[in-house]
């Protein structure tokens, strides 16, 4: 991996804010975009605006093919059917997508129970505790081990008699690859649904949706260096056919009479409206610059740099990493030190290294570990062992100096 090379394709590197670069330590939030991203969707723009599906004119079939490309391309490089990938803003609106779709379809009902982790993003807790308390789902949480992993026998016993179950692939704090083989063999063995919150894995890790043999499988283009407003949702095609979709209007239907009407095919039945046909082209882009880097590639740097970090945090004193310390920590830091962790990032802000604090949407995790609030880097392609160091220095300086 040349990353002196790949920095060369971000613009926003290149800026200097009090004539000091920028450390970019906030790509669990959203991942800086490269030209290449960017140039996609301008090319949609100044080449072929039009709607799709809808005009016989050459601009809209132009953009009807390049739309369906990046299904297409979605679809190779996750390895699923392409009727299995449904273009969303984001994860938040896939996992909605699930949870009111299977609400609508029946197949969610009340009394029914559904187990999440308790290192989950509010965006896979928030769905299901709204149905808890709209139609009297049961919700569960599986507890997590000393070192921050989904604790399995607890996700055995939780999972049984259960309908669906959503776990995250990675967790966006305490940086848990979790054990997805492992927790697929105990849902499915115990005959739920199971569903992946794929946000944080997906930018940093191959995924084989078939292997993988998730029924659903949520994700955020912009955290993999795609624009904001482009996520997908994959499905089992067999389960998505039996769904309701989530929303209701223009491009999802067949036919339409004044009573009734009947669903398009897939993966168009769930997606009513005019979709994000420019992010849909950078999302294009996005996984070609990925590939091209190797998924990896990406990963091995990832865990390099949070393995230096960690290294380097672990020998200052008022500081303490949340995390697994194997294997299966992924590319992010959440940590603490004597200092708030808004006031931390104030001051890291001081020399443009941007790092994260607060709840990270997670504050059922946040506030087990008894915190109201907790500062978090995390790492991507562009960032180099040289940034890190730099941070680690700075932050010493700071925690001396109070
Ligand atoms: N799940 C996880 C694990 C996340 O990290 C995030 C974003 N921080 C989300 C879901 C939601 O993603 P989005 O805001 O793109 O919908």
């Amino acid at each position: 991996m040349n990353i002196e090379k790949i920095r060369e394709d971000f613009p926003i590197l290149q800026r200097k804010i009090n004539n000091k670069r920028l450390v970019y330590f906030d790509n669990a939030a959203t991942s800086l975009k490269p030209r290449q991203i960017l140039d996609a969707e301008r090319c949609y723009y100044e080449n072929s605006c039009a709607n799709i599906h809808r005009g016989l004119h050459t601009l809209s079939e132009e953009a009807s093919i390049g739309y369906e490309e990046s299904h297409e391309k979605v679809a190779k490089f996750v390895n699923c059917d392409k009727e299995s990938v449904i273009f969303t803003k984001n994860t938040t609106e896939a996992l909605n997508l699930i949870a009111y779709s299977l609400k609508n379809s029946g197949i969610l009902k009340r009394g029914d129970k559904v187990v999440v982790s308790a290192l989950e993003h509010h965006s896979n807790i928030i769905p299901w505790q709204y149905l808890e308390k709209k139609i009297g789902i049961k919700l569960e949480f599986v507890e997590l081990t000393d070192e921050f992993e989904i604790d399995l026998d607890d996700l055995e016993k939780k999972t049984r008699g259960a309908r669906l179950v959503s776990i995250s692939g990675a967790s966006n704090t305490v940086a848990t690859q979790t054990n997805l083989k492992e927790i697929e063999k105990i849902v499915h063995k115990n005959g739920a649904l199971f569903c992946v919150d794929g946000a944080q894995l997906l930018p940093h890790k191959k995924i084989d949706f078939k292997k993988m043999n998730a029924d659903f499988l949520a994700f955020s283009g912009h955290k993999m260096l795609a624009p904001t407003g482009i996520g997908c949702l994959l499905g089992k095609k067999e389960l998505l056919e039996k769904m309701d979709p989530f929303m209701l209007g223009g491009d999802m239907i067949k036919k339409v009479g004044r009573h009734a009407s009947e669903w398009n095919n897939l993966p168009y039945k769930f997606e009513a409206g005019t979709p994000n046909i420019a992010g849909s082209y950078g999302m294009r882009a996005a996984i070609e610059y990925l590939e091209k880097i190797g998924l990896d590639n990406i990963e091995k740097h990832g865990k390099k740099l949070s393995k230096i970090c960690y290294e380097e945090m672990e020998k200052i004193d008022s500081v303490k990493v949340f995390g697994p310390k194997n294997e299966k920590h992924g590319g992010i830091i959440m940590f603490d030190t004597k200092l708030d962790c808004h006031d931390l990032a104030m001051l890291l802000n001081e020399d443009n290294i941007c790092i994260r604090s607060g709840m990270h949407c997670a504050e059922p995790l946040v506030s087990s570990l008894n915190k109201n609030g907790l500062a978090r880097t995390s790492f991507y392609i562009y960032n180099t062992e040289e940034e890190v160091l730099f941070f680690i220095k700075k932050l010493k300086e700071i925690l001396s100096s109070i």
